[in-house]
């Protein structure tokens, strides 16, 4: 504590060391929050936002004050939240976080920035990326197909004679992206933020597994072809959000390749799948494609806030992406052979084929994660959640008052509760709002050939058969009430 005039204006200063004491008062509460269990809303939320502190509280305080607050967390690590595509970290991936965030930046020569290279190697490899690729980490595939999408942009305007990123959109042709209609939203994003507009995302349809009809996508390119519009890419999804479903990637790749246009694999969900033999064939011709995003905080259990991207060609994600000369970074371009400080070079091109200069060593978590368990821990896994959809379509199917609406691919299952005269959409949204207020299960919804649906997506680690039984007790039980209050 540094003391300013008298002893009633006492400056809280931050404390630079005290961790292990800071940590063992915390772990009784981080625990807690990791045990499964899902939470009722946080008492939090609804509580005003109080003004910056003129005081401070000094970190025996905050440490305290940290541990209520994580008393009404969100347990992400529940093995009955199963919504959308996301999930909590397992152990290895906290232990790795925090020793990622007191050792460093990306850049220079440490053993940080080592792991994160490893990191990316290793995740290219368990998902069939070839190695010469180019891979970069970034906060979640949003910004994963941001930065693949780039490079292929730079690519097509470069194929016109302009480089797009030095010139800017001024001149060019119309243009176009072919993505599934059950793409993810992020490619609509991707497209306006680079200046293509969402209406250059043309939705091809899906067939009734919801996997691209490529005979669709040939015609769609051959017509816009005719009306010189210039193909910036195509999107094969390895794992839609909605459905699990996986498009044909080597027939998506024979079709682009005829109209000259690059292929991007969106893998956010799906490509760890790669990793186990019985899936491995779904994924045919990923090898081939020009760029490819994988998300670790999905199936890999990193926690929130790791995707990494990676692109066939590295110079022109760089090209793409770099920021140009700045004085502040001359010094730090020298060779990492040339290196004898850790701080001579930057030891990665990341910093001109991303958005972020500086930026944690998200690899961490990912060496982490796959040096535990290896590439068959992650096909067990794999293989262990599918089991688990599967399991649960085979009681759907058994069962008179519910309907598999579509097979599983991956592990994401999409059923609903049948009621003959009742508005079925209806009936099964307010079946998942009552199981989110109710239950410990907590799936989401989405909407496939017309049907709203119950989606379950199993990617944790933690779920077992008994979860899929719970899962069911609970439809099968808040269902009826439901149907009872509709009627
Ligand atoms: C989740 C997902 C994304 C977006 O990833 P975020 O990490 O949520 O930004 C993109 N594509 C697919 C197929 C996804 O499932």
């Amino acid at each position: 504590m540094a003391v300013n005039d008298g002893p009633d204006l006492r400056v809280a200063e931050a404390d630079t060391g005290s961790l292990g004491r800071a940590l063992g008062a915390l772990i009784p509460s981080i625990e807690g929050a990791f045990a499964p269990d899902a939470t009722a809303r946080g008492a939090y939320t609804a509580q005003p936002l109080s003004p910056a502190p003129e005081n401070g509280s000094g970190l025996d305080g905050v440490v305290t004050e940290l541990g209520t607050y994580l008393e009404d967390a969100a347990s992400l690590t529940s093995p009955g939240f199963c919504p959308f595509i996301v999930q909590g970290p397992t152990t290895a991936a906290v232990a790795a976080r925090l020793a990622a965030s007191v050792g460093g930046v990306r850049y220079f020569l440490h053993s940080m920035n080592y792991l994160e290279k490893l990191g990316l190697r290793w995740l290219a490899e368990v998902c069939g990326i070839p190695i010469p690729a180019s891979g970069v980490f970034v906060s979640g595939g949003s910004v994963a197909n941001l930065l693949a999408l780039g490079a292929a942009r730079q690519r097509a305007w470069e194929s016109q004679g302009t480089d797009i990123a030095e010139a800017g959109m001024s001149a060019g042709p119309a243009c176009r992206i072919y993505a599934s209609e059950l793409a993810h939203r992020t490619i609509h994003r991707s497209a306006a933020v680079l200046g293509l507009g969402r209406s250059s995302v043309v939705p091809i349809p899906a067939d009734r597994h919801g996997r691209m009809v490529t005979d669709a996508l040939r015609s769609q390119m051959a017509e816009d072809k005719r009306a010189g519009y210039l193909p910036v890419a195509v999107v094969a999804v390895a794992g839609t959000t909605d459905l699990g479903s996986i498009d044909p990637i080597s027939e998506i790749i024979a079709v682009s390749r005829e109209y000259g246009s690059w292929v991007h694999v969106d893998g956010a969900y799906g490509l760890p799948a790669y990793a186990s033999e019985r899936t491995r064939g779904l994924f045919e011709g990923v090898a081939d494609a020009d760029s490819w995003i994988v998300d670790p905080h999905k199936w890999l259990s990193t926690g929130p806030g790791i995707a990494a991207a990676f692109v066939r060609d590295g110079d022109l994600l760089t090209r793409a992406f770099d920021q140009g000369h700045a004085a502040y970074l001359e010094d730090v371009y020298h060779d990492e052979g040339e290196a004898v400080s850790a701080y001579d070079s930057i030891a990665g091109p990341w910093a001109d084929q991303s958005l972020e200069l500086t930026a944690p060593p998200r690899g961490v978590v990912v060496w982490a994660v796959l040096r535990e368990i290896g590439r068959r821990g992650v096909a067990a896994r794999v293989e262990k959640n599918i089991a688990l959809a599967k399991l649960l379509a085979e009681e759907v199917s058994a069962d008179e008052n519910l309907e598999l609406v579509l097979e599983p691919e991956l592990s994401v299952v999409c059923f609903r509760y049948v009621a003959a005269g009742l508005n079925e959409n209806l009936l099964n949204d307010q079946i998942v709002t009552e199981l989110r207020r109710r239950t410990l299960t907590v799936p989401s919804t989405t909407v496939w050939d017309g049907k709203v649906v119950i989606r379950p997506c199993f990617i944790n680690p933690r779920q077992t058969e008994s979860d899929v039984y719970a899962l069911l007790d609970n439809v099968r039980d808040v269902g009826s009430q439901v149907v009872k209050r509709l009627a």
